[in-house]
Parts: structure tokens; C-alpha cells; sequence
């Protein structure tokens, strides 16, 4: 008897097509009302180009590090992601600001920018598995469990950029700061001159790197709070004898990278020098020449002379461009594997054009507004940042 076929049950992850539907379990959800150009559109270039020129000055299109090529070609300036969200505040004659980043960007661009300044995210599913990955109620949690245990008063909140807006403001209203990773190590020294521990959100990885790598630290003062576990999965006593209380969270692009990674590249290309992000896990640090942000990955290669080579540990698109950028050097990506980040590639060329022509119609699409109350709190955590010494000067992510 012939069997019929029977639609297998949608997974939690299942994949949607672009702008289409929303899967609430894994994306804070899609929305394209109108029609999004075909990927296929052989006009797509122009079109985003038209738009662009329509709007004139009163659109700025901030390009994050690792997007892609189609959609970074349009970008009015490119950078991470608190340089990007700066330079939109610096331009108010842009009415909107279009984001080819992730949501926490974006949000954080709608906090530091005017009021009459509008923020869009041209795919509302380009979020960040680590930003994700500290939810507000389980960091709330985290927060009365260090309270009921007397902890509280003596632990000072770091986040990282790479963090929600309401993790931002929790950390604004509870003494805390924002960091990046190029300076994580100075917030930190500013939080243990006010207290004896760090809640560090939402990144293990950058917390524990600096502490051990820049502080001196051993890797026994940092312990995991895991939010899936009751009391984080502590004991009181561990929390109080802990110096850094670190969020289970990491970046999903970074943490591919493994200490093999590393071994298997110098096997390859002896004599190479490894270059990688702070948000590669600890033992990949350990093995690696070079650790530093974005910024300081792109002014090491533009820096370093003819005939350098560098196997580099961060996203792949821009390893790519680093090494189009300079063929008189050898620029590898660190892993044999492909690893872009998934969520800021759902930024692409239709969802680009689709976003700028909706603007060219008066139409405001994919708003990402931050609440007065949330945008307060973390703009003093942010502030809190920019008091730190060199800090408002230097360069970021
Ligand atoms: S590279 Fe990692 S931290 Fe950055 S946006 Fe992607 S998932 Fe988030």
C-alpha cells in the first residue's frame, strides 16, 4: 500500500525563509510586511543604491565588522558595535539610522542616539546567541539569590556591550558598568576598587580571560553561575570566596575555535602568529600569540610588514576582507571550519533594500526602540564606561 508523505513536526530550530513567519522559541521574530525582494533580484545593487541616494542624508547605514560584503558595501561607516552606535549620535541630521548589525546593536545605537533619531534593523531575527543567552527574570534571580545571601552589596555588575538593554539597565541601577573588550580589564579594576566580587554578564569567556590573563588572577578565583541551576549551581560559600561570578554565556562564533585550532594551524604554516578575540575560550588564549578586539586585530594586520602571517580567531567575513585587504600578507581564518555568525548575516542585501525603500515610501519599518526607563539605566552603566580614564577616546569592541 503506498504510503502518503507526512510533514515532518516543525523542530524549535527549524529554519524559516528569510522574512518569512516567526519562530518564537529561537527569534525574537520576523516581520516583513510588503514584499521582500527575492534574493535572486539581479537589480537588488541598484535598487539599494536608489534608495540610499533618495534618502540622502537623512538615512546613515552603520555596518557592524561582520557583516557581509553585499550588505557592508552600503554602509556609511563600519566598526563595531559602540563605535557604530558613537558615530550614529554624532550625525543628528540622520533621521534614521539603519543598523547591519545585531538587536543588542541596534538597541544600544537607539539608547546613545537623539530622540528624533530612528532606529531600524533591517531583520528583526538578527539577534546574538550570547546577548540571548542572560535573560532578564534570570539574572533577577541571580540577583536575590547573591542578596539573600548577603552578597549583593559587595558585588559590582560588569556587562559587556554584547548584552540586552534591560541586562544594561540592570547593571546601571545596581552600581554596575558597561565594558568591551578592548576595556574589560580597566572596568574591572574600577569594580574592585568598589567591591569585593564581579557579576560578570554575559560572556565566561571575556570575564575570565581578563581576570586570569590582565589581572593575574588564578582560574580558581572564577567561578561558572549557571542560570539553569538553582543558586546558579554554587554554594553560598563558593559565591562569598569567588572574585568573579561569571554568566554562563559565550559567543557561539568564538567559542568554535578550539586549543587544536591552534596547534593544527602552526603545523600547517610554522612560524605563523595567532591573533584572536578575547571572547575565544581560555585554553585558546593560552596557545595564541596575540588576543586583543577587533580593532586592535584590524591595526595589527594593516600595521604588521610584508610577508606577515596571521591565522586570526574572530567572524570570517572580516578575516576575509583582512586578507583581500592585504595581498602582500598571509591572513588565514584560525579553524579549518567556516564560521561565520549565523544572526548578523540574516542582514542581507533584500532585507538591506527592502528596509530603505519602505523609507523612501515614509514607511518605518523594524523600529527598534528602547522604553525612557530602560534607555535611563543603561546609559549610566554606558556613562559609568566613559568616566573611565582614556576610555571615551579609545576604540571598543
Ligand atoms: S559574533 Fe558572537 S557575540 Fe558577536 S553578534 Fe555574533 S553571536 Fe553575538
Amino acid at each position: 500500500m503506498a504510503q502518503s508523505f507526512v510533514e515532518p513536526e516543525k523542530t524549535p530550530l527549524a529554519l524559516l525563509l528569510l522574512g518569512q513567519d516567526a519562530d518564537p522559541d529561537s527569534e525574537r521574530g520576523v516581520e516583513c510586511p510588503g514584499d521582500l525582494p527575492p534574493a535572486s533580484d539581479p537589480d537588488l545593487v541598484a535598487r539599494a543604491a536608489a534608495a540610499k541616494a533618495a534618502l540622502g542624508d537623512r538615512v546613515f547605514i552603520l555596518g557592524h565588522h561582520y557583516q557581509r560584503d553585499e550588505v557592508i558595501q552600503f554602509a556609511d561607516v563600519t566598526g563595531d558595535s559602540f563605535k557604530l552606535s558613537q558615530q550614529a549620535a554624532a550625525r543628528p541630521e540622520a533621521q534614521f539610522v539603519v543598523f547591519a548589525g545585531v538587536h543588542f546593536m541596534a538597541e544600544s545605537a537607539d539608547i546613545l542616539t537623539a530622540d528624533h533619531q530612528t532606529v531600524i534593523l533591517p531583520d528583526l531575527a538578527a539577534g546574538c546567541s550570547m546577548a540571548d543567552m542572560a535573560a532578564m527574570h534570570q539574572v533577577d534571580e541571580a540577583w536575590q539569590t547573591l542578596t539573600r545571601w548577603g552578597l549583593a552589596e559587595s558585588t559590582v555588575p560588569i556587562t559587556y556591550m554584547n548584552s540586552s538593554a534591560d541586562i544594561k539597565a540592570f547593571t546601571g541601577r545596581n552600581g554596575g558598568s558597561i565594558c568591551t573588550s578592548s576595556n574589560a580589564k580597566r572596568s574591572l579594576e574600577w569594580s574592585f576598587e568598589r567591591g569585593e566580587r564581579v557579576l560578570f554578564l554575559p560572556d565566561q569567556h571575556l570575564g575570565r580571560n581578563t581576570a586570569v590573563r590582565d589581572l593575574g588572577m588564578s582560574l580558581e578565583d572564577c567561578v561558572v553561575w549557571d542560570p539553569h541551576k538553582p543558586d546558579g549551581g554554587m554554594t553560598e560559600e563558593q559565591a562569598r570566596s569567588a572574585r568573579m561570578l561569571l554568566w554562563k554565556g559565550h559567543c557561539s562564533v568564538h567559542g568554535k575555535f578550539t586549543a587544536e585550532s591552534v596547534d593544527d594551524v602552526r603545523e600547517r604554516m610554522p612560524g605563523i602568529t595567532v591573533l584572536v578575540h578575547p571572547e575565544c575560550r581560555h585554553e585558546v588564549i593560552n596557545k595564541a600569540d596575540l588576543v586583543g578586539s577587533t580593532e586592535f586585530i584590524i591595526s595589527t594586520i594593516d600595521a604588521a610588514p610584508p610577508g606577515s602571517a596571521f591565522a586570526v580567531g574572530t567572524e570570517l567575513n572580516l578575516v576575509r576582507r583582512l586578507a583581500l585587504r592585504h595581498p602582500d600578507k598571509t591572513v588565514v581564518f584560525l579553524d579549518k571550519a567556516v564560521c561565520f555568525c549565523a544572526t548578523m548575516n540574516r542582514i542581507d542585501l533584500p532585507h538591506l533594500v527592502w528596509s530603505l525603500e519602505s523609507l523612501v515610501e515614509d514607511r518605518v519599518v523594524n523600529q527598534i526602540s528602547v522604553d525612557p526607563d530602560t534607555a535611563h539605566w543603561a546609559r549610566v552603566a554606558l556613562d559609568r564606561m566613559l568616566a573611565l580614564p582614556g576610555v571615551a577616546s579609545a576604540p571598543t569592541d
